[in-house]
């Protein structure tokens, strides 16, 4: 079978490999039909994942049809619509219990597809831990419709699930990429008087005014502005740093108001500065990223009701074949990009 394989720093090639097989009683084979490019992937392709290893199949975010199943399996079965989830988890561990299943014990546990072990930018891929890992799509959800349930709307939903959002509440959403949009509609569900989204690039930002005009989308330089105007008591009540920018950790915390709640989802590639006595006195909250991502049986209901929907996000399509063009378009942001979606 066509698998997208991250070779080595910098290089990912289309390579064809042997059908992936039933390793363990709990596995089990899914046939993929549709899978994303999440950013993470061109942070391996960039060698800025250390933990991951050269060789695998790349690919964390994807949809298909059950082919085979371990003997231990008992929520799926062959011929079943399904998204699999970004993170391996055993179901068991005290992490896992508590719904904490980022922080999952097991020797595969947390972002094992398409990092450590292979993943779904290909034909065929092995799920470890299928009763955990694989969520039955409703028959009045299509494939597409589920397509991001398992990693960036996951995120979202559980960014917006811990920020403590209530209806009183101005949000502040910095990052409109597809994890903050992502977020934006899961932080929509919750209802808050406000929100407003920051994002820098002007694409982005007509993305959000054309598509959900209920949002203030302002630009960074605007921001302190529409503070001002959106937020009587000094800042957001709640703020969700999705964007990972050089300066947008300040921001959060910055246009938080006193007693507010900061929820980190961004993944920095440098260290960040917490200044502790320019904050004293402002009684922030701090909730820092890593998704559990357990609530996929959730999202989906929630798609099937026509509460979410992120086909808008898919803004390109290509076949198996033509995955180096679609990494091509996501990485370089070519052509308008949010997502793209694989047929594989
Ligand atoms: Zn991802
Ligand atoms: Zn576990």
């Amino acid at each position: 079978m066509l698998a997208y394989t991250y070779v080595a720093p910098g290089d990912f090639r289309l390579l064809e490999k042997p059908l992936p097989e039933l390793a363990d009683e709990k596995d089990a084979i899914v046939r993929v039909t549709l899978a994303s490019i999440c950013t993470s992937d061109i942070h391996i392709k960039h060698g800025a994942v250390p933990r991951a290893v050269p060789g695998i199949t790349v690919g964390h975010e994807m949809v298909g049809i059950v082919e085979a199943v371990g003997s231990a399996v008992t929520k799926v079965k062959p011929g079943d619509r399904v998204v699999v989830n970004v993170e391996t988890f055993c179901g068991e561990c005290f992490f896992c219990r508590h719904g904490y299943v980022n922080n999952c014990t097991d020797k595969n546990g947390g972002w094992a597809l398409g990092c450590r072990i292979d993943g779904g930018q290909a034909e065929f891929v092995r799920v470890p831990y299928a009763d955990q890992g694989l969520t039955v799509i409703p028959d009045t959800v299509s494939f597409e419709q589920a397509l991001f349930v398992g990693d960036v709307l996951a995120t979202g939903f559980w960014a917006a699930r811990i920020s403590e959002i209530t209806a009183e509440d101005t949000v502040l959403i910095l990052g409109a990429g597809p994890t903050g949009i992502c977020t934006l509609l899961c932080a929509m569900l919750k209802q808050p008087r406000q929100i407003i989204v920051c994002e820098k690039d002007e694409e982005r930002l007509a993305f959000v005014r054309s598509h959900y005009p209920q949002v203030i989308a302002a630009a960074p330089e605007e921001l302190t502005q529409t503070i001002a105007r959106y937020c009587p008591h000094g800042g957001a009540d709640v703020v969700l740093e999705v964007a990972g920018a050089k300066d947008t950790f300040r921001t959060a915390w910055q246009c938080a108001r006193p007693n507010g709640i900061v929820t980190v989802v961004a993944l920095y590639e440098e260290d960040q500065i917490l200044p502790l006595p320019q904050m004293y006195g402002k009684n922030l909250t701090f909730k820092t990223g890593g998704v559990d991502g357990c609530d996929c049986e959730e999202l989906l209901a929630l798609i099937a009701q026509g509460k979410i929907d992120t086909t808008p996000l898919i803004t390109h399509e290509y076949p198996l074949e033509k995955i180096a063009e679609a990494y091509d378009v996501f990485e370089n942001r070519k052509d308008h990009v949010i997502k793209v979606a694989v047929r594989c």
